[in-house]
């Protein structure tokens, strides 16, 4: 197999016999980095499944013609990453609820005939802070970084689960207004909380961070900050505090900036790799309609 495979080896796939086939895969620009492949196979090897999963680079204007490729050949489905969520939802026949209210998607299957799309951050996420905090959304106050396709998923999640409180912090602060408009619904119902409302969206600086942070259980975040080597965290490490958990989406090598700041603080940390597994677990599920091998993929991962 390959490393990374290309739009040219998606359009001669139908003419060449793979030996297992490669059936499955994740579309993304830049992709050589994604650990999906290593997650994937290990779940198709620990249930017999005699197929692959490949890594594809596709830049954007690939997408389009990648996706309806799929069409022709025998998969069972593909991923989507950076940047391809949410261009993705325009090109399936069919998007479940989850990712029509999200605008993005990070899962095709193939069924009878369509492209079926659908959207596992959201409650990968939840099932990360489960399994790294020992708590539900239900039970916090959460500090979202971003506005993304990433920030979308976990506020949703947050949202539909009926988390204390839910603030959303970004750079643009428009799209943090809109996302908090767009989830105003689910905050209609009474339940008291004091002073600060339920549901808002400040400016990512830091008098307005620091007001929060007392008010906050669960901060996240949801930019693409950490992903670079000397990237900055989206919170000064002065403002974290020990009653904190605080939830990296990105996962790198290292700590990144924000879980070293919140080591340091005393805060408890975790970094995205829960949420790339569960993500990843579900997509299985929905794949193949049966339990995802999840030990073996965590296993996969950390290979
Ligand atoms: P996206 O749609 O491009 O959104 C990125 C968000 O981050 C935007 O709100 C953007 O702010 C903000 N941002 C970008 N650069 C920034 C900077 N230098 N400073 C401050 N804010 C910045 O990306 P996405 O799909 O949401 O993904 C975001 C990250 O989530 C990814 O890089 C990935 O690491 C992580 N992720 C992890 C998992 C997992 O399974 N662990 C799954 C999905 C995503 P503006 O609105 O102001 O542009």
């Amino acid at each position: 197999m390959k490393e990374v495979y290309t739009l040219n080896d998606l359009q001669s796939f139908g003419r060449k016999k793979l030996k297992p086939p490669i059936r499955l895969g994740v579309f993304g620009h830049p992709v050589a980095h994604s650990l999906s492949p290593q997650m994937q196979n290990a779940a198709l090897e620990k249930s017999d499944l005699e197929m692959r999963y490949a890594r594809f680079e596709i830049a954007p204007d690939e997408l389009q013609e990648s996706v309806e490729l799929l069409r022709g050949l025998d998969f069972i489905g593909v991923n989507l990453t950076v940047p391809h969520k949410i261009a993705a939802l325009a090109l399936v026949d069919e998007a479940d609820e989850t990712a029509r209210q999200i605008g993005a998607v990070n899962t095709i299957k193939k069924d009878k005939g369509k492209l079926r799309g659908f959207n596992t951050d959201g409650k990968g996420f939840s099932r990360a802070i489960r399994e790294e905090f020992s708590v539900d959304l239900r039970d916090l106050r959460v500090l979202v970084f971003g506005a993304g396709g990433a920030a979308r998923a976990i506020a949703l999640e947050c949202a539909k689960e009926n988390c204390e409180r839910l603030v959303i912090a970004n750079r643009d602060p428009q799209k943090a207004n809109q996302m908090v408009e767009s989830l105003r619904g689910f905050f209609a119902g009474p339940r008291v909380l004091g002073p600060v409302p339920r549901l808002q969206s400040i400016a990512a600086e830091e008098a307005a961070l620091r007001f929060q942070i007392a008010n906050t259980d669960l901060v996240v975040n949801a930019t693409p900050l950490g992903l670079n080597h000397g990237d900055a965290a989206p919170i000064p490490a002065r403002l974290l505090a020990p009653h904190l958990m605080v939830y990296d989406t990105v996962y790198a090598s290292g700590p990144t900036a924000l879980i070293s700041g919140a080591i340091e603080a005393g805060a408890r940390t975790a970094s995205g790799l829960s949420m790339l597994l569960h993500q990843g677990a579900l997509a299985f599920e929905i794949w193949f309609d049966r339990a995802a091998p999840i030990e073996a993929m965590r296993k996969g991962l950390t290979a």
